[in-house]
Formats: structure tokens, C-alpha cells, sequence
């Protein structure tokens, strides 16, 4: 396991509060997975050399679809524009990656009771891959978690614990996680350092998977939504892999899509390890902390980051459905983004585009 940003090397452990050196620092960071050597990759076989959990699938999660978009490429004037739609995951959002690996972890440690603190895509997504492996969850949520989300939660057998406010779930989940009752699958440190690690490992496979779907027509550019960063870690970080062993010649610059101002505000001076206040309908991308790996994901991918008006993001919804992609609004800022990124010239004509699509529309409850 090696810090993201201390670079210190640590034996294999879980690190829910992040690097022991950076933490005792005062600026808190991940520990990740660190591999020695990897091995040749000509095709999906070949994937669970790259991976802390490896596995098959447990539900049918990954290959998730890669969508070319004519139509949407005109429009937005770049050469070439494809959707990686995550939404075709078993519970319909990238997180079933997250989860798959976890439950995988959970059973290495002898974990039998998994937690989540989320309202949404994290717990219900959870809460079906531990019911498959015959484990116990738990979610922490609060009093305004949509009825459809309550409901699968509970037919998966997930037992839902109410907190007062959604920081107060962080609260909960580290009493009980920091004397081993519960194995946390998402973020519980103040400051955030992100998800359990071994989780956000997993999403280095679409990094993975896109390199062996498009390595005739590598994308230039590509754009995901971010709240505390796992995806965007997990992402650049699969591609700075990639290039290591030498299978691409340049990774792709990956730029982050941001409700309201978070990242955007630490890179203009701010403290990581502040608090950024914040509302937005995309509840997705809630959250008012930022975490290092933003940071760093960015600053090895060169991206940028770009804060579309929730107008501009509901916007971009319809257009994604005009061509038959229902998706999340919280998803949907991918293109948004895309919109201003070109008016602003900080992606050209010549640029062939991927957006990750995270979650399903059906997803966005009242
Ligand atoms: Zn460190």
C-alpha cells in the first residue's frame, strides 16, 4: 500500500483514516494499492493481474457499454464524442465496481457486517452485493432518502440506521468502524481522505476496459463527474498504470465536473481540508469536503475543473435523452462541462471525448 501523497510504502491494511504520516501531518491523504509489477494486458482475462480483489463477475458489473455519439459530436464540435454508459451496471451506477470489491476484501478480513453512510447510488449498490455474499449492511442515511431507494434497500435486507444531518452519518460510521463492529465501504474521516481503498481500486477498471475497447482511437479527453474523488482517482490512476508499462503512449487528460465550487476553490489557493459550503439538486455530488486524491488525480491527468449552472446541467440531461440516454442529472454535468470546456477552447475540434455516465435517470427520485 503506498500514500498518494507522502509516496510512503505501508503493509497491507484498510487505512479508513488515510496515510498514519500525512494524518499525523495535519493534511490527511489516501493509501492505495501498490503493485510490483503487472502483468501483459491483451484482454479482459488479463484484468485480475492488475487488481487488488480480482474476480469474476458478481452480478453482472463492468464491460459496461462504450456509446459513439455522432450527433452529439457535431453538436458540440469535436471529432469524436463516446459515453461510457456506467448506468448498465447490475444497481445501474459505477459503485456496483466499488462494491464488487469490497464484499471481495470484507471476506479476505473476515469482515461480516459492511457500512455505508449514503442516500443513494453507494447504499443501494451495497446493500445487493453484500445480500449476494451472504453478509450483513448496514446504511446510514438520512430522513430525506428517496422512497425507491428505501425500499430496494430493505429487499436486500440492509438495515437502515437514520442520522440527523449527513455529516452526523460520518459520525456514526467511525464509532462503530473504529472498534471493528463495522466494515466501512465509503469515507468516515474529518478531514475526508475518500472510500475504502480496495473499493476505489476497483474503478480502475474502467481506466482498463476503455484501453482495451478504443486502442485504435484512444480519447484526448475525458470527463467525470466529482464529488470526493474516487472515481477520478481510480480513473487517472488506471491510465498512469497504463503508461507505466508502456500500452499507451499518452493518458488522456481527465477533467473533473463540479456542482458548486470545491475543487475549484482549492486549486485557486484554498485549503484541501477546508469546508465548502454548498447546495445543488445533483445529490450525487453532494458533500461539502474535498479530498487530496482530487488533487492529485488532476495535477498527474492535467485536467481541469469545471463548475456547470444546475440550468446548464438539466440542460445537458434532455440533450442526453434526445439521443436516448436517460441518465442522472448528477451524470448529465459530464456534458455540461463538455459545453464549456469547448467555449472556452480548453478542448478543441480535434478532440475525441469520453464522458463517463455514472448512474441511470431512473435513479433521480422526488
Ligand atoms: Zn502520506
Amino acid at each position: 500500500m503506498r500514500c498518494i501523497k507522502c509516496r510512503r510504502l505501508w503493509p497491507t491494511s484498510d487505512y479508513f483514516l488515510g496515510c498514519p504520516n500525512c494524518a499525523r501531518a495535519g493534511a490527511p491523504a489516501s493509501v492505495a494499492p501498490d503493485f510490483d509489477r503487472l502483468p501483459s494486458l491483451s484482454g479482459p482475462a488479463d484484468l485480475s493481474g492488475w487488481l487488488a480483489y480480482p474476480g469474476a463477475p458478481i452480478l453482472g458489473e463492468g464491460n459496461t457499454p462504450l456509446i459513439d455519439l455522432p450527433p452529439l459530436a457535431e453538436k458540440t464540435n469535436v471529432k469524436r464524442l463516446r459515453i461510457k454508459n456506467e448506468g448498465s451496471n447490475p444497481t445501474g451506477s459505477h459503485k456496483d465496481r466499488m462494491s464488487a470489491a469490497l464484499v471481495r476484501r470484507a471476506r479476505d478480513v473476515g469482515a461480516s457486517k459492511l457500512a455505508v453512510a449514503s442516500s443513494g447510488n453507494a447504499g443501494v449498490s451495497l446493500a445487493a452485493f453484500a445480500s449476494n455474499a451472504g453478509l450483513e449492511c448496514v446504511l446510514v442515511t438520512t430522513a430525506d432518502i428517496g422512497q425507491g431507494w428505501r425500499r430496494a434497500i430493505e429487499l436486500h435486507g440492509a438495515e437502515i440506521v437514520m442520522a440527523p444531518s449527513s455529516m452526523a452519518r460520518w459520525d456514526i460510521v467511525s464509532a462503530r468502524a473504529m472498534r471493528g463492529e463495522w466494515y466501512p465501504a465509503t469515507n468516515f474521516a474529518m478531514p475526508a481522505v475518500g472510500g475504502n481503498p480496495f473499493a476505489v481500486d476497483g474503478l480502475r477498471t474502467i481506466a482498463l476496459e476503455l484501453h482495451l475497447d478504443v486502442n485504435e482511437d484512444p480519447p484526448t479527453d475525458i470527463i467525470v463527474p466529482v464529488s470526493r474523488a474516487d472515481l477520478l482517482w481510480g480513473l487517472a490512476k488506471g491510465y498512469d498504470d497504463l503508461a507505466s508499462q508502456g500500452l499507451i503512449k499518452k493518458p488522456p487528460r481527465i477533467h473533473a465536473a463540479e456542482p458548486f465550487p470545491r475543487i475549484s476553490r482549492v486549486l485557486a489557493g484554498e485549503s484541501y481540508f477546508g469546508h465548502f459550503d454548498g447546495r445543488s439538486p445533483l445529490s450525487s455530488l453532494g458533500g461539502t469536503t474535498v479530498t487530496y486524491q482530487a488533487i492529485d488525480a488532476l495535477s498527474r491527468s492535467t485536467g481541469r475543473v469545471i463548475t456547470p449552472s444546475t440550468d446548464d446541467t438539466l440542460r445537458a440531461q434532455s440533450e442526453l435523452a434526445r439521443v436516448g440516454l436517460f441518465v442522472e442529472k448528477s451524470s448529465a454535468i459530464t456534458l455540461s462541462a463538455l459545453h464549456i470546456l469547448r467555449r472556452q477552447s480548453i478542448i478543441d475540434e480535434n478532440a475525441s471525448v469520453i464522458l463517463i455516465v455514472t448512474s441511470h435517470g431512473y435513479k433521480d427520485q422526488p
